[in-house]
């Protein structure tokens, strides 16, 4: 029988699964921590592996990947998404990677997520976080799965920066994936960027007026910690503050009502520019930690619940699946690693190690 691995220094067998639970934890079935927050947001890692070779994700020769025997098939992700939304609490799922359009199964990992009900007797909201190359192929099957929404990451407009951000040419498929997504209905479009010193840090102001152009809703997010390389700095990150001058100093900004932010991690601006009107958005993970807010949990590819991003353990549920434990007792380890979580991320702690796995293995 596998042992469940949770934050190095707890481990039960599955005949101990219901039990291990910490004694200090109320009896509520939801993703509950000691801090009281509520995780109801679900990312899910379909691969570690990705088409492109973002340089600030992976290094050009690409990683070790998970073993493929290690990765969870489709039948095993959509019990573990099964039971977050039946069982634990979950009403949004988003599936990410690693590259998520690389999973062959993924528009049908979609229409069984899109069978699920709440506690609310309504399907999860889903969306999918990609980088866009081969969405124009697949948009019109993942809206007719039942995916809501995308976010598409896009750092430049320009086509040889992209190649150099990317280590691919291949700006122009990103950009027929945005136009197939937004033909396909799966609206609103979001778009993600990561500034890079010396590299696209100019591009604030032109990445805001091409999303205003298209309604395409953009968020910048701040560099975290979490590359293989091992090569972020502080001083290097490009801040929300910068960024907010550099879109200050060209396009009107009026923030958003903070009463609505919840626990979305990006905190927004209203912007006009000229007559065009949208919302742009910055997640500053680093310089405006939002963890007292957070409502994320995270299922990697190989089957492991992660209570954060920068989580110093995680929980092996793959292990627990496979070994035939019941859906109860797998949503009792992962209540169990949901109330161990962190107060923080505290990558401002002099004690702070970057997590083993990076962001790319994460799923982000
Ligand atoms: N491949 C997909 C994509 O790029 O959208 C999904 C996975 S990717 C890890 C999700 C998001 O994380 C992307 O928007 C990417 O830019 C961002 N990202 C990757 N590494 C990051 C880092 N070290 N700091 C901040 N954001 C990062
Ligand atoms: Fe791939 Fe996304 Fe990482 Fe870029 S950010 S290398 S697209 S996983």
């Amino acid at each position: 029988m596998p042992t469940v691995r949770r934050s190095s220094s707890t481990s039960w067998d599955t005949d101990d699964a219901l039990v291990a639970v910490p004694a200090d934890r109320p009896a509520d079935p939801r993703l509950i921590d000691r801090f009281g927050r509520v995780a109801t947001d679900l990312r899910v890692s379909l691969t570690d592996r990705c088409s492109l070779r973002c340089s600030y994700c992976m290094p050009p020769e690409g990683l070790d990947w998970l073993p493929t025997d290690d990765v969870l098939v489709d039948d095993e992700v959509v019990r573990l998404i099964a039971l977050a939304v039946e069982r634990l609490g979950v009403d949004e799922v988003r599936f990410t990677g690693g590259e998520p359009l690389l999973r062959r199964g993924l528009e049908e990992i979609v229409a069984a997520t899109n069978q699920l009900r709440t506690w609310r007797g309504e399907a999860p909201k889903t969306a999918v976080t990609t980088n866009g190359l081969g969405l124009a192929r697949r948009a019109r099957a993942l809206a007719a799965a039942g995916l809501r929404r995308v976010n598409v990451s896009i750092d430049t407009l320009d086509p040889r920066r992209f190649a150099r951000i990317t280590h691919r040419d291949r700006l122009p498929d990103v950009l027929a994936g945005l136009r197939a997504a937004e033909s396909a209905g799966l609206t609103p479009i979001k778009l993600n960027a990561v500034l890079l010193r010396g590299v696209n840090d100019d591009e604030a102001v032109p990445l805001t007026r091409f999303a205003l152009a298209h309604g395409y809703e953009l968020r910048f997010i701040e560099q975290m910690p979490l590359d293989p390389q091992g090569a972020w700095s502080r001083t290097g990150m490009v801040t929300a503050a910068e960024i907010l001058r550099r879109l200050g100093a060209e396009l009107t900004l009026i923030p958003a009502d903070p009463a609505t932010r919840g626990a979305a991690p990006a905190e927004t601006w209203l912007v006009a520019d000229g007559g065009r009107r949208g919302r742009v958005g910055i997640v500053a993970s680093v310089t405006r930690p939002f963890c007292g807010d957070c409502d994320r949990a995270r299922l990697t590819a190989d089957g492991q619940v992660r209570n954060c991003l920068f989580a110093g353990g995680e929980t092996d549920l793959r292990g627990l699946l496979r070994a035939g434990a019941s859906d109860e007792q797998i949503a009792q380890a992962w209540r169990g690693d949901m109330w161990a979580k962190r107060p923080g991320h505290g990558i401002d702690d002099p004690s702070f190690l970057q997590p083993a796995r990076p962001m790319s293995a994460i799923g982000g």
